[in-house]
């Protein structure tokens, strides 16, 4: 296993650090999780970022919070502390003004070059951002104001620090044996050709099913490759005609596509051409839609319809008119019994599974936001215009993004599906729900 990286939390005694890095460990579960032989030890945490993992480190308890901020050996054990570390989140007090030490602490960090965040912590309200000016000479101007005993700009913090953490991914690895096989469940009602579709797959000459030491898979999962890409067919095995009457066998469907969703990176609803789209087609579509994972749309059994010029299209919109609610999901037309397009389930999964984990920067993001303001201004719930200052992706699988406004309001529903639509058009998102999030700031 790679050496994690060290995050450390720097900066003049009473700014904060400690405050910050219990609210950072504690904001959600999820960031703080458990590596062998690493436990939390009041300075230093294992951590989680998304799919990114890094330790990070307090150095708030080095100091005797009555020690003269300006003795040498506070600076000393700050410097210590930051040269170990790879990543810097140097913290000031924006109740106060700068110490001529605390610049000189900041230029002498800033020659460690190491990416280095800079925090206003103490920002309470929306009042005190008045009296940043001061600060936006250091950091290149590029500061983060927060709160770290309010909460407040936490996500923006953590949206930067991600930005700053290498990728610490598998699937981004060059080597292959690391490449992390991509988890797709095949879904859909009885008879609409789920078997005959694995079947196809893991018969195909050029998709070799073989084994990757160490990925654990159920021993139902099918593991097929393609162009040194693993996949893996989520509990396919287990695919089987268990009941007898409609009614059961529904149930049934439903009670296993739930099962094979939440084991998924990427869902594939198989639909049936000449039987479409039925209830139990939507009931799954919902439970995709829900479990914010990407997913695709293949409509099977195409050798068995009569095709004329538009017949393609007409079957489209006959799709997403029905089920419109996953009009992100891309549709293939394929045909089990002749192979045709099947394997294209695969490079369209690859796609959407990229979509879903993508990470768009902020600048990016703004400048989106820049051109909705202007061209497609949004509306709030009670129809009036509102502006939306700035916007950061907070989160992937699914991406997730935070707006913020002025005051709080919330967006028409309208509003919000068109926004979302944009939001994939643009920054293409195809295949994948997309969260968003009003934030008053
Ligand atoms: P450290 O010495 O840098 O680790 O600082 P601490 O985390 O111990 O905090 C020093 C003091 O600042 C404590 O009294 C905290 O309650 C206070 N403090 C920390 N964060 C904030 C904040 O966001 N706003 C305000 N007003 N006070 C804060
Ligand atoms: P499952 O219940 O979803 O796993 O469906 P199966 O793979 O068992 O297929 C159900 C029936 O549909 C079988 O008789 C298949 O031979 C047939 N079938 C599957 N795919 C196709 C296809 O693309 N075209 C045609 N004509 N029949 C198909």
């Amino acid at each position: 296993m790679k050496k994690q990286k060290r995050v450390a939390v720097v900066g003049f005694p009473n700014v904060g650090k400690s405050t910050l890095f219990n609210r950072l460990l504690n904001r959600k579960k999820s960031l703080v999780h458990s590596l062998p032989g690493m436990t939390r030890d009041g300075v230093a945490a294992p951590c989680r970022l998304q799919d990114k993992n890094f330790v990070l480190v307090d150095t708030g308890g080095f100091f005797d919070t009555q020690q003269d901020p300006f003795s040498t050996l506070v600076r000393k054990k700050a410097w210590e502390a930051s040269q170990e570390a790879d990543i810097l989140i140097f913290v000031i007090d924006g109740k106060r003004e700068l110490l001529p030490a605390e610049r000189e602490l900041y230029l002498s960090l800033k020659k460690l070059d190491k990416p280095m965040l800079v925090v206003v912590n103490k920002v309470d309200s929306p009042q005190d951002e008045g009296l940043l000016g001061d600060f936006f000479r250091l950091g290149d101007g590029d500061i983060i104001a927060i709160s770290a005993e309010h909460k407040r700009n936490l996500e923006v913090l953590e949206d930067a620090l991600f930005q700053v953490l290498p990728e610490t991914y598998a699937a981004a690895s060059s080597d292959d044996e690391e490449r992390k096989a991509i988890k797709i469940a095949i879904v859909g009602r009885t008879n609409v050709g789920k078997t005959s579709i694995v079947n196809l797959m893991s018969g195909e000459e050029k998709l070799i099913v073989s084994e990757i030491p160490g990925t654990t898979r159920d021993s139902t999962d099918t593991l097929i490759f393609r162009d040194k890409q693993a996949f893996c067919l989520v509990d396919t095995a287990g695919i089987r005609k268990l009941s007898r009457t409609q009614d059961q066998r529904e149930k049934a469907g439903i009670i296993k596509a739930k099962k094979d969703i939440r084991q998924a990176d990427v869902i594939c609803l198989v639909l049936d051409a000449m039987e479409f789209p039925t209830r139990q087609d939507t009931a799954i579509a919902h439970l995709a839609l829900d479990s914010g994972k990407p997913l695709l749309l293949a409509l099977n059994k195409w050798d068995l319809i009569q095709k004329e010029k538009d017949t393609s299209h007409s079957f489209k919109t006959r799709v997403y008119k029905k089920m419109d609610f996953v009009a992100y999901a891309p549709l293939l037309f394929i045909s089990a019994l002749t192979g045709k397009k099947v394997i294209k389930i695969l490079d369209t999964a690859l796609e959407v599974y990229a979509n879903a984990r993508k990470r768009v920067a902020t600048s990016r993001l703004n400048e989106f936001l820049q051109w909705v303001n202007k061209n497609h201004p949004p509306i709030s719930r009670k129809k009036r215009k509102i502006k939306i200052k700035y916007m950061v992706q907070a989160d992937r699988f699914p991406p997730t993004f935070l707006l913020f406004t002025h005051s709080q309001v919330s967006l028409a529903p309208a509003y919000e599906k068109y926004f979302i639509h944009l939001l994939r058009e643009q920054l293409d998102f195809w295949g994948t729900p997309i969260r968003i999030r009003l934030r008053r700031n």
